[in-house]
């Protein structure tokens, strides 16, 4: 492979799939990549993760991480294991949240690689996995903390600013000023990063802080095609919650452990405060749903300013419902009583492709009285997928369980803008020289490239995976 030129940034995920972002931008005195996901969803994807990187890892100078969702930082522990030295730098809740999400990942790459092993599943003898727990622990020390709106020197010649994007609490967008590129009229140039985009709308999070222009943008595409229906969605939620309710049904909702716990749970703080909801005990049952949940208690109690003033104001009683019961241990998981409603239960895997949710969903489905919530993205080849599209039976630990349970599915809760939405971000900013539409599946981030061509008639391109392009 030819060296490559500085002032350049290669696309090595995002590009043509929601997962596994990863760009690597080369000025001329430094290397530094801004995100640093996993590839997540069919296996042919996932493949891509034992792929090694065009760039070597000890040659990185520095990293940039936008939030803590393990799509966007889920490969620095190996990234780390292939010999990066560098900072990384990210928001202190997001360093807080990437411990979290980072420390599962690692446990259940090492699970999944003891179980091909034991039943002889893999090609490889033995299976090892990505990462493991010890490479979190040197990972996790190679980060520094970067609040927003400060501009820091990140590399020679490389200055990072982070500005907050509202998708998940530490949720940043990224601008990269690069100085004395060759060529270059002013001899710098910057480049700013999406990262996931959250809406003008979320309960509880500032909307993003509005693109003010770049020489080159990088948009996420996940919902470019979508259009998100706010009313009908938070309708639908409450009824499908207060009739199951009502005839002594169990409310079953796979979550997200981060931020789609936190949603969900002031929605009922809210329903609870109109007086919809009374004396209906509430579980939250995800190890890692309850410490994510810690991370957005310390923040609230510090008045962070990424949470809406009206929060701020309710303090801890925004989050924290009546009757809200937290499940740490195995023990206190099995002693819900999911056969026996009224009751709202949310737990892990938010697509249930793993996790304590099973359970309750084998015990759940078989009964006409419950409702399972499918209340964010759900993945081709998920169990939540498939309950979505009306699925009579599903598997779960080897056994078919049939599904007699109401099923409501509600995409409009989504933490991700939607096509209008990304619009308006980009707004009344001077058009960037190059607008890359990034994080999504084709189709999405073509609609989207069409609209921001229409619209705004800026130059939008769609990146092919592992593309090369000159930086302005
Ligand atoms: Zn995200």
């Amino acid at each position: 492979m030819s060296i490559d030129p500085s002032g350049s940034l290669t696309f090595l995920g995002g590009a043509g799939t929601v997962t596994g972002s990863k760009y690597l931008v080369r000025a001329p005195r430094a290397t530094v990549l801004v995100d640093c996901g996993l590839f997540q969803g069919l296996r042919e994807l996932r493949r891509r993760n034992w792929q090694p990187l065009p760039a070597p890892a000890a040659g990185i100078d520095a990293a940039v991480v936008t939030h803590a969702h393990l799509d966007h930082c889920g490969y620095l522990p190996r990234l780390v294991r292939d010999g990066f030295a560098g900072a990384v730098y990210a928001t202190p809740e997001t360093v807080r949240l990437a411990e979290i999400v980072l420390r599962d990942s690692a446990h259940l790459l090492e699970e999944e690689a003891a179980q091909a092993n034991e039943h002889g599943w893999s090609r490889h003898r033995p299976a090892l996995p990505l990462y493991t727990g010890k490479d979190v622990d040197r990972c996790l020390e190679q980060f520094i903390e970067l609040d927003y709106g400060v501009e820091t020197k990140i590399a020679d010649g490389v200055r990072c600013r982070l500005y907050n994007a509202g998708h998940i609490l530490g949720s940043s967008w990224v601008k990269l000023t690069l100085d004395g590129l060759p060529g270059a009229a002013s001899q710098s140039s910057t480049i700013a990063f999406s990262g996931d985009l959250g809406r003008p709308r979320h309960p509880l999070l500032r909307p993003p802080e509005p693109f003010d222009g770049a020489d080159t943008l990088l948009v996420e595409s996940t919902y470019g095609d979508r259009r998100h229906d706010d009313l009908t969605s938070s309708s639908r939620f409450q009824d499908a919650i207060t009739s199951t309710l009502k005839r002594s049904g169990t409310v079953l909702i796979p979550a997200f452990a981060v931020d789609r716990t936190e949603m969900i749970l002031h929605e009922l703080t809210e329903l609870t405060r109109r007086g919809v909801l009374h004396d209906v005990p509430i579980h939250v049952d995800s190890p890692m749903a309850l410490a994510a949940l810690d991370v957005y208690r310390k923040a609230l109690e510090m008045r962070r300013p990424q949470f809406l003033p009206t929060i701020t104001d309710q303090g801890l009683a925004a989050l924290f419902p009546p009757r809200l019961q937290l499940a740490r241990t195995a023990e206190e998981s099995r002693r819900i009583d999911v056969a026996n409603g009224p009751r709202i239960v949310i737990s892990a895997s938010g697509m249930a492709t793993g996790g304590r949710i099973l359970h309750h969903l084998s015990t759940a489905l078989p009964d006409p009285r419950n409702t399972v919530l499918v209340v964010g993205y759900a993945a081709e080849g998920t169990r939540a997928r498939e309950l979505a599209r009306g699925a009579t039976t599903l598997k779960i630990h080897g056994r078919y369980v049939p599904v007699r349970a109401r099923v409501v599915d509600l995409p409009g809760l989504s933490a991700h803008a939607d096509y209008p939405e990304v619009l308006d971000w980009l707004g009344t900013a001077p058009a960037p020289k190059t607008t890359y539409l990034v994080h999504g599946e084709p189709a999405a981030a073509e609609f989207l490239r069409e609209r921001i061509t229409e619209r705004l008639r800026w130059t939008a391109v769609v990146p092919r995976p592992t593309e090369m392009v000159l930086l302005p």
